[in-house]
């Protein structure tokens, strides 16, 4: 946002046929609208406490189509409008006899007092009430609007504070932040030798193709590896469970029996989360671990957190339409109320934590996780391995949430490339169902070994059915349909 894009890499993050708040740009508005979003950006960051830059910044978006972001600024325009109008409204049940009175710095979000010392002039106590007055209503006027923005944006409204939305590739991200470079991994490399030396991190992991091929990572054995030998534990600082919260109550969030680990949803010994638990509900797993990922950056000094060697490593999904809900409460509020109330980070006034950053860490991380109803972890390393429908690596997560172990699911050669099965209950599932299944990963459909020598099969089938057909003289174009015994038919399945 805080950088020249040109107009055609825009592309909405509004899914077709939703209702959305207003109609989609002409081609001319569209320039005239991103001008907009870059200096009412940068309005933001000079005058980062004004509501009104907020408010107008996501009216902007909500315009271009992005109602995930459009809900973020609303939702921070609110917050700004909202604590102040706190402030005023117990001032003037408080102060009606001890006035100073108390006036918003210009932009600033602080508040000075315009009375004189000891000042008792009556007239001037008067003018600042009636000013109070007229703030009063300019804020309360903004957070009405600032409300609307959001309902307008989250298309579920009023049955649920839930939007939906098209996770893309924001087109004001730095190139740098969208691919792993030679350095990250080395470092990635580096982890895998010190967790036992059996693979490393290769690029080109499909071979080189037409387009640039480099940023396609893949895990690959060093050595020969015997089937069940022990390939790697991978342990994470990542991850988020539904465990007891602030009442200790150890039941899972979902009505069963859960994980009754007090420490598990607080990070370390000192930062205590459980109150992350408590607001978000049965997906607390997901925001504790967005809210863990966010403090690793924070705790490690990162310039940037997508910059961040735990952010960076990660790839998601943009390919196809697929089209993902978001939460107010759990994308947008709880994520930057943490920031606000647990780390240093101003979500206001530091523009590495905005709103488009978190939705891209949050596309990151959601692509590369494995977990159960109770649990979600981002593991480091084995967040890299590739995908086969008839894996040669078995892994499984240890009860504390945090490991997982991979083993050889047969004897591999040195040189392979080791691949796991992304969903565990797919095994069974037909060529058709397990692709469609897999699109939530990959893009384009599975091209494994298994996807690929089905497909060979069906296609051998299928050609042999039609030689049948020409071969008994039927025309199924004049709706002559042909009969076949059962078992020919179910090839055409
Ligand atoms: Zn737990
Ligand atoms: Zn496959």
């Amino acid at each position: 946002m805080d950088r020249f894009v040109p107009t055609h890499h825009y592309q909405s993050t509004q899914p077709s046929g939703e209702p959305r708040a207003g109609p989609p740009p002409t081609s001319g508005e569209l320039g005239v609208l991103i001008k907009r979003l870059r200096s009412q950006t940068e309005a933001i960051y000079r005058h980062s406490y004004d509501a009104s830059t907020w408010l107008a910044r996501g009216q902007t978006l909500a315009k271009l189509g992005y109602p995930e972001l459009a809900v973020g600024d609303g939702w921070k325009a609110e917050l700004l409008v909202s604590s102040t109008l706190n402030i005023l409204i117990s001032e003037s049940a408080t102060s009606a006899i001890a006035l100073p009175a108390w006036k918003l710095g210009y932009r600033m979000g602080f508040w000075m007092s315009s009375a004189p010392e000891g000042g008792a002039d009556a007239e001037l106590r008067r003018r600042d009430e009636e000013q109070r007055d007229m703030l009063c209503q300019y804020l309360a006027q903004t957070q009405g609007k600032a409300r609307r923005l959001m309902e307008e944006n989250l298309c579920l409204w009023p049955e649920l504070e839930t939007g939906k939305y098209i996770r893309r590739r924001y087109p004001w991200m730095r190139k740098e932040y969208g691919r792993r470079d030679d350095p990250l991994v080395e470092l990635i490399n580096d982890e895998f030798s010190e967790t036992g030396q059996a693979c490393e991190v290769r690029r080109h992991a499909f071979g080189h193709g037409t387009k640039d091929t480099s940023d396609v990572l893949g895990i690959f054995a060093t050595r020969d590896i015997a089937a069940n030998d022990t390939i790697l534990v991978d342990y994470t600082r990542t991850w988020g469970c539904n465990g007891p919260g602030t009442d200790g109550y150890a039941a899972n969030l979902g009505g069963d029996q859960g994980c009754g680990n007090l420490f598990h949803p607080n990070a370390g010994l000192t930062i205590d989360l459980r109150w992350l638990r408590d607001a978000a509900g049965k997906d607390a797993r997901c925001c504790l671990l967005v809210a863990r990922m966010l403090l690793c950056c924070l705790e490690d000094g990162a310039s940037h957190p997508l910059a961040h060697h735990l952010v960076a490593r990660l790839t998601p999904n943009y390919s196809g339409q697929h089209v993902h809900y978001f939460s107010l409460l759990n994308d947008i509020a709880l994520p930057n109320t943490f920031l606000r109330t647990q780390t240093s980070i101003d979500i206001f006034a530091n523009r590495a934590y905005d709103t488009w950053v978190l939705f891209t860490i949050q596309a990151r991380i959601f692509n590369n996780t494995c977990g159960n109803p109770m649990a979600e972890c981002l593991m480091p390393l084995f967040s890299l391995f590739n995908h086969s429908c008839e894996p040669n690596v078995l892994w499984g997560m240890g009860v504390d949430h945090r490991t997982v172990t991979v083993r050889a699911a047969r004897d591999v050669k040195e040189g392979e490339q080791l691949f796991v099965e992304y969903d565990g209950f797919m095994a069974d599932e037909t060529l058709e169902v397990r692709r469609r299944k897999l699109g939530k990963w990959l893009e384009g459909p599975c091209a494994c070994t298994r996807c690929m020598r089905e497909e060979q099969e069906k296609q051998q089938a299928s050609e042999r059915v039609d030689e049948k057909i020409e071969g008994a003289g039927w025309d199924i174009s004049k709706g002559q349909l042909p009969v076949f015994p059962e078992d020919q038919l179910k090839l055409k399945n």
